[in-house]
């Protein structure tokens, strides 16, 4: 048994948690915030994020949480008609042997802390702000913010986009910004205006901008997305409340079922849209990443956070295949690299195609028509056939 020490307690750094457990080993999760909470979004769990998280021992608790939405329909903003739709129902659980659902993100970080909570092999600690490491011949000290040090055989970044252990680590520089600022907003059913889809997930394709929506909470809330073309500044903080007005102004001309969804939410927080360009490797000696903090993308194949779940159920059977740590963590980078590239590649095309307008946007709307219905489900087999 060896002790592994996890900087971030997000959804990559519990599921780290639970799949070095797991896996036989001792782990202490240091957390920068007071409690591990998530903020009021959506996520979108496909098919292979269902099967990583029965396999982390999740599942059981969220699928009590989620929602089942019919198809994926991807409409006109401005004229509000079909333009193609990925069906969710009988025929795609046949196909994936699985189903498609979207959960809260607090529910989701919940099932894996009480899944982590029932491992007596991890330790969580919060207010532990992880700010650089310092390797030894047998092992690899935390160093914390508050100047006390947590010592392991091991260590893995879960820390987000803007991880410490990554920056020490590959010396990279910042994330790459994608001139794009996304815009949430939760309100609760009741609020949703009348007429407005609550049965599917809607993607909203405009030129500039596009706005995704599905219920969530087992259909008490209703989750918005925007994401339009605007340069984030220097000055400006991830996770800030906004009016949202740049989304308004894009969507101004969209027909009355988007402006509806838009004009509703009193509250928005807002995010620069950012990914890092793949790298080869992400680890050294007894050091490695997970998440987004080794392959940060942007959300629009909606697949950050089960890249996560994924990354952890492949390190957990590469723990335990393999006694030595180091070759264990360069086994799993291995095997995860090529497939979260593909992710944060395709990601990084498509925020060109969505917000596209003229010759690409009727291109991008022939393709969607060509492969609607159940002919997407080849399109996306790469991404959800994906098991443990
Ligand atoms: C608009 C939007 C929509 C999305 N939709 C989807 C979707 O539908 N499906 C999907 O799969 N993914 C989606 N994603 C992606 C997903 O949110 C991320 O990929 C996922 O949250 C990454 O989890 P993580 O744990 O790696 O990082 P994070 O969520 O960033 O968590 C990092 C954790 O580490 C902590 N931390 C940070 N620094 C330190 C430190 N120095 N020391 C200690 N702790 C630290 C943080 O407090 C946090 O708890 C979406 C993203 C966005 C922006």
């Amino acid at each position: 048994m060896a002790s592994l020490i996890v900087a971030g307690g997000g959804i990559a750094g519990l599921s780290a948690a639970i799949a070095a457990a797991r896996a036989g080993h001792e782990v202490l999760v240091l957390e920068q915030a007071p409690r591990f909470t998530e903020l009021g979004a959506g996520i979108q769990v496909g098919p292979n994020g269902r099967r990583a998280l029965e396999e982390l021992g999740a599942w059981d608790w969220l699928r009590l949480h989620v929602v089942y939405p019919h198809a994926i329909r991807i409409r006109h903003a401005r004229s509000g008609r079909d333009i193609g739709r990925v069906p969710l129902g009988e025929a795609f659980r046949r196909r994936f042997r699985g189903t498609y659902q979207v959960v809260h993100r607090a529910d989701l970080l919940a099932a894996l802390l009480a899944t982590a909570e029932e491992e007596p092999a991890i330790t969580l600690r919060t207010s532990a702000r992880v700010v650089g490491f310092r390797e030894e011949p047998d092992a690899v000290v935390a160093l914390l913010e508050d100047g006390t040090e947590a010592r392991g055989e091991g260590l893995v970044g879960a820390d987000g986009i803007r991880s410490r252990v990554r920056a020490q680590l590959l010396g990279d520089a910042r994330p790459r910004l994608s001139g794009h600022v996304l815009y949430r907003a939760l309100i609760a059913r009741e609020e949703v205006p009348a007429g407005v889809d609550m049965d599917n997930v809607n993607l909203w394709l405009n030129a500039r901008g596009h706005v995704v929506h599905y219920p969530v909470k087992g259909g008490t809330m209703f989750n918005i997305v925007a994401s339009v073309n605007e340069p984030w500044g220097e000055n400006d903080t991830w996770g800030e409340p906004s009016d949202a007005a740049m989304v308004k102004r894009v969507f101004a001309t969209a027909c009355a079922e988007v402006r509806a969804v838009l004009e509703t939410p009193q509250h928005w927080m807002r995010w620069g849209g950012a990914d890092r360009a793949p790298v080869d490797t992400w680890g050294r000696g007894r050091i490695t990443l997970i998440g987004d903090a080794a392959h940060p993308t942007l959300p629009y194949l909606a697949s950050g956070a089960v890249m996560a779940l994924e990354d952890a159920v492949v390190l957990m059977r590469h723990l335990a295949q393999d006694d030595n740590l180091a070759a264990a963590f360069r086994a799993y980078e291995t095997e995860r690299q090529p497939r979260t590239a593909r992710i944060v590649n395709n990601s990084h095309k498509l925020a060109r195609v969505y917000h596209a307008s003229g010759l690409l946007a009727a291109g991008r709307d022939a393709f969607i028509r060509f492969t609607s219905g159940p002919a997407s489900f080849d399109r996306m087999a790469w991404l959800y056939d994906w098991r443990p």
